[in-house]
């Protein structure tokens, strides 16, 4: 009502809108090429290990370099491709690439990437003939490619959604729950759910260490997942502070802008001087 006393400000959100809209109707129209022509790469992120300062790990984030658009975020663009559908052929190319990524000898031996599942890819029947071929690919080492979900895709907790778990944890990948604490889950459903990682949402770590009683919510929440022998990662860390206090919890792993940014694959083999982080872990009090 304020938009049509103040006839101004409705004019603004109205371009406001239009720009959001006019975004999204060009992503939507540049998509399906784009995947035909080869204008995504994947970056890799990675996760220290806070018991070691050993880099084991990464996250692979797609990154598009649009000649039209320019780069454009996958928070915009991997929620159009769902609606359109590209998310089928884009997540299948996220999965070969990562997993011919993780091959690459000059990562250490027991290196391993996560990759992040759409919700229409992981309902998709055609993702565990992929698996399987990657897993014939990966000869035994499949644990080196870990699955991100979100609560969202495994809430249901149907019967179908239980045994496609069921058959890529048989393959020998590994299952992260991504964004945790951004859903609803249960403390029986953690513990039914096959996941093998838990990663606490940037949402968690945002408010450690300055507010007392959410940090120590937070360390009750880490003694739960040790409990329940899943390996934790704490994602999302920007400070030297944040980064300290989860690994005197005993945190399994941190990634987060504090120790590097997502980074294009060759950057990536260079900034891992030994396979190990330029970090000084603090040792628990
Ligand atoms: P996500 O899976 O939760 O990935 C973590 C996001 O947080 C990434 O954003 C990463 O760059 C960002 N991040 C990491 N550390 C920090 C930090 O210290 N501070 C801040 N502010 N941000 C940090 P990105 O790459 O923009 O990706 C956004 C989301 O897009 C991802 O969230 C994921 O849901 C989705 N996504 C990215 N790549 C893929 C993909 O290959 N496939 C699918 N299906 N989704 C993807
Ligand atoms: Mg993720
Ligand atoms: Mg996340
Ligand atoms: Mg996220």
């Amino acid at each position: 009502i304020a938009c049509w006393e103040q006839g101004n400000s409705f004019q603004q959100y109205d371009e406001l809108l239009g720009t959001k809209l006019s975004q999204q109707f060009s992503i939507r129209s540049q998509l399906h090429k784009a995947i035909e022509n080869n204008e995504f790469a994947l970056h890799l992120q990675p996760k220290v290990d806070l018991g070691s300062g050993v880099v084991n790990s990464a996250e692979a984030l797609i990154r598009w370099n649009s000649p039209e658009l320019g780069r454009v975020s996958p928070a915009e663009f991997i929620p159009v491709a769902e609606s359109t559908g590209d998310i089928i052929p884009l997540g299948r190319w996220v999965l070969q690439e990562a997993a011919r990524l993780v091959q690459n000898p000059k990562l250490p031996a027991s290196f391993s990437i996560a990759v992040n599942l759409s919700s229409k890819q992981f309902s998709d029947p055609a993702l565990l003939s992929q698996l399987k071929q990657i897993h014939k690919r990966l000869k035994g080492t499949s644990r080196s490619l870990e699955l991100e979900i979100t609560e969202s895709m495994v809430m249901a907790e149907s019967a179908d959604i239980n045994r496609t778990l069921t058959k890529i944890k048989a393959m020998g990948f590994k299952i992260a729950l991504d964004d945790f604490g951004t859903g609803y889950s249960s403390l029986s459903y953690l513990s039914r759910l096959q996941a093998d990682t838990l990663k606490l949402d940037k949402s968690f770590i945002d408010p450690i260490p300055n507010d007392q009683q959410h940090a120590d919510f937070v360390a009750s929440i880490i003694q739960m997942v040790k409990a329940l022998k899943l390996k934790l990662v704490a994602e999302g860390i920007e400070s030297e502070e944040q980064f300290n206090w989860f690994a005197a919890q005993e945190c399994d792993e941190a990634q987060g802008f504090f120790l590097a940014r997502p980074l294009d694959f060759d950057a990536f083999l260079a900034s891992l001087p030994l396979g190990r982080a330029q970090v000084d872990i603090p040792k628990p009090a």
